[in-house]
């Protein structure tokens, strides 16, 4: 029972890698023993960012470029991942993004982007991921959705809830379709973190109040926080878990 919580041996694919949350992760992941593969848009911050965490933890770290919203682009990933280490045990879905638009004047151009990358995005992840992990009988898929995929927010924030809200209803019906397959699908649910992205409102002392004072536990979350969540679900301490979203939140949505 005590090697419950180790990734050794295991091959990782983390979508959005080179992100503030990805990066973390996969640091995470690497440090228990996995093979990490970092998959963002943009080959160069892939590898800047396999290089800075293979250089912490010396475990076998990659960059490898890849579009969530491109069925070939992903396809093709998991095609490389393959070649190289035959077989892939974990994926990651840490891409996203937001576009805050007062809801009165969305523009549907900017909706149809969010819900391109956070939902149809996930969902090419984690179909592509399945197809291998169902030749396999076995892998854990982990999405990122957020409180905001539970509870409303305001500030130009529809769009993103929504997507959220999607995220976690695709890791619920995609873990009762593949239960019988053993693919565990699962997603983390985070308060906000402090990300290059988000430092904006860590360095506002009057944001930075405003945001600690909704969290019960009273604090902004940090990376670190989302680690330990993460490889809990990544690795056999959770293996009768399937369509769950862990909320990360410092009890936000426990009210
Ligand atoms: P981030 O912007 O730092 O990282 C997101 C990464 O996704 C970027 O590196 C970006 O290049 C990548 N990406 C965007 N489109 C992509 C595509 N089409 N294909 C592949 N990669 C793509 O954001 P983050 O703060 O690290 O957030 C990561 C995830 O966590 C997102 O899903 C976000 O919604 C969720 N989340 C973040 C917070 C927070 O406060 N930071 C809170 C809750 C949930």
């Amino acid at each position: 029972m005590k090697d419950i919580f180790k990734l050794d041996g295991k091959v990782a694919i983390v979508n959005g890698g080179a992100g503030g949350i990805g990066e973390v992760l996969s640091m995470g992941l690497s440090i228990h023993g996995a093979t990490v593969v970092i998959s963002d848009l943009n080959q160069e911050a892939t590898e800047k960012t396999a290089q800075k965490i293979k250089s912490e933890t010396n475990g076998e770290v990659i960059g490898l470029a890849a579009n969530v919203t491109d069925e070939k682009s992903v396809e093709d990933l998991m095609q490389t991942v393959l070649k190289k280490y035959g077989k892939l045990d974990i994926v990651i879905n840490a891409m996203g993004v937001n576009l805050k638009r007062d809801a009165f004047d969305y523009p549907m151009e900017d909706w149809d982007k969010i819900f391109n990358v956070n939902v149809k995005g996930t969902m090419i992840a984690c179909k592509m991921a399945g197809r291998v992990m169902r030749e396999q009988k076995q892998g854990s898929i982990i999405n990122l959705s957020s409180v905001r995929g539970q509870r409303g927010y305001t500030g130009g924030n529809t769009g993103y809830c929504a997507t959220k809200g999607a995220v976690e209803m695709i890791t619920k019906a995609l873990a009762l379709e593949w239960a019988a397959d053993n693919i565990r699908v699962n997603a983390l649910g985070p308060a906000l973190i402090i990300t290059p992205g988000t430092q904006h409102i860590a360095d506002n002392p009057e944001l930075a109040k405003k945001y600690a004072q909704a969290v019960p536990m009273g604090r902004i979350g940090q990376t670190k926080d989302l680690v330990g969540a993460c490889v809990f679900l990544a690795s056999e301490a959770s293996s009768f878990m399937t369509g769950q979203t862990l909320f990360v939140d410092g009890g936000l949505t426990a009210g």
